[in-house]
C-alpha cells in the first residue's frame, strides 16, 4: 500500500500482516542528502496517540518505523513544565492533560507497563463564586437561586439538571433548538442556565453558541455506559510526574526498539520534499525535551 510521499514513496506493510525480516535490520532513518526519510510506516505527529501508536509498532518494525514531529518536543497537548527552576524533577504544573479516570483501561495498563504509579488525589475543594455568594459545595448555591426546578430533597442539582437535558421528553425534538442556550432555556428554564453557568465547572459549554443536538449526543457518549467510570463515581488518577510521565515512557521505549523520533519536520501527505529549511541535518542534537 502506498501511503505517504515523504520525499519519496513509501510503501506501508499491511498491518495484519507480520514484519518481513529485512524490516527489522536498522536501516538509516535519514538518507545523505538529509531531506529524505525511508520508512516503512511514517507516523504523523507525536502527541500520545502518535506515540502510543509508535509503541505499539515499534516491536514489528522498529528501525524502519519513523515518528515526525513538527514541534520541538513530543506530547502534544501533554505538557508539563517544572514548577520552579530550581526542582527540574518536578514537581510539575501541567499545561494540558494531568488526569486519568479509573476505568481508563488502555492508560491505567500502559501506567502499569511503563512503571508510572498513579495517585488518587487528596481531595482538595474547589471555590466557587456566584451571585455574591461563596461556596465549595456547588449545591450550597441552591440558597442563591430560590426559583431553581429540581427537587430539593435529593441534592445533585447538576446533576439532576443534566439529567434533564439528557433525557427529558422535550430531547427528541432537540434538533429544532437553534442552539444550546435556546434549548436549555425550554427544558429547565432560565434560573437553571443561570445555576449552570454560574456554578458548573465548565461554564463556557453554556456560552458559547454551541448546537444543541451535537452536545447532547457528545455528553452521551462521554457518559457512556459507566465505561470511564464504572463505579458511578469518578475517581480520577494523576500520574507521578505528571501526564508526561506517559510520553517520556513512550518515546524511551520506542527509541530502545529503534524507532527514528524527528523533529521539526513538517509533513503531510501531500509533501513531497519538504524545503531544505525545514530539515534537521542527520546527527545533529535533538532540540532539548520540555520536560
Ligand atoms: C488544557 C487541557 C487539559 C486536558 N486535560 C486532560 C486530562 O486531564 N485528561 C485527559 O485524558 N485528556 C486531557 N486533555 C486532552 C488530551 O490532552 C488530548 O486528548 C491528547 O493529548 C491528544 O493527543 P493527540 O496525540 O491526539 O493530539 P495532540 O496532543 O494534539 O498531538 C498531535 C501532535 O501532532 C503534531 N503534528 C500535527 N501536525 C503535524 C505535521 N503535519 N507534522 C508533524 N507533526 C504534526 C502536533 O505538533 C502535536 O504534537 C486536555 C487537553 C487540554 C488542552
Amino acid at each position: 500500500m502506498s501511503h505517504l510521499l515523504l520525499g519519496g514513496e513509501v510503501d506501508a506493510p499491511a498491518a495484519v500482516a507480520p514484519a518481513p525480516a529485512e524490516l527489522s535490520q536498522p536501516q538509516p532513518a535519514l538518507a545523505a542528502d538529509d531531506t529524505t526519510a525511508h520508512c516503512a510506516i511514517a507516523i504523523i505527529g507525536g502527541g500520545v496517540a502518535g506515540l502510543h501508536t509508535a509503541l505499539r509498532l515499534a516491536e514489528r518494525f522498529g528501525p524502519r518505523l519513523c515518528l515526525f514531529e513538527q514541534d520541538a518536543c513530543l506530547g502534544g497537548r501533554v505538557s508539563d513544565i517544572p514548577a520552579s527552576d530550581e526542582q527540574a524533577a518536578g514537581p510539575f504544573v501541567q499545561l494540558g492533560a494531568r488526569r486519568i479516570m479509573e476505568g481508563q483501561s488502555v492508560l491505567t495498563q500502559l501506567a502499569e507497563e511503563l512503571g508510572i504509579p498513579l495517585q488518587k488525589p487528596e481531595m482538595l475543594e474547589e471555590l466557587g463564586f456566584t451571585r455574591g455568594m461563596y461556596a465549595t459545595n456547588n449545591d450550597e448555591f441552591i440558597r442563591v437561586f430560590p426559583g431553581l426546578d429540581v427537587d430539593r430533597s435529593r441534592g445533585g442539582y447538576e446533576i439532576q439538571l443534566y439529567e434533564k437535558l439528557l433525557r427529558g421528553p422535550e430531547r427528541r425534538h432537540v434538533d429544532d433548538y437553534p442552539n444550546l442556550r435556546a434549548y436549555a432555556e425550554k427544558v429547565i428554564g432560565a434560573e437553571g442556565c443561570a445555576f449552570l453557568h454560574g456554578t458548573y465547572r465548565f461554564r463556557a459549554d453554556h456560552e458559547y453558541d454551541l448546537s444543541a443536538k451535537a452536545y447532547l449526543d457528545y455528553l452521551d457518549e462521554e457518559n457512556d455506559a459507566g465505561a470511564i467510570c464504572p463505579s458511578g463515581h469518578c475517581q480520577s488518577l494523576y500520574p507521578v510526574g505528571g501526564m508526561s510521565a506517559y510520553t517520556r515512557g513512550m518515546e524511551q521505549r520506542v527509541r530502545d526498539l529503534g524507532c527514528s523520533c524527528i523533529w521539526a519536520r513538517p509533513c503531510s501527505p501531500s509533501t513531497n520534499r519538504p524545503p531544505a529549511t525545514s530539515s534537521r541535518r542527520r546527527g545533529a542534537p535533538s532540540p532539548p525535551a520540555r520536560w
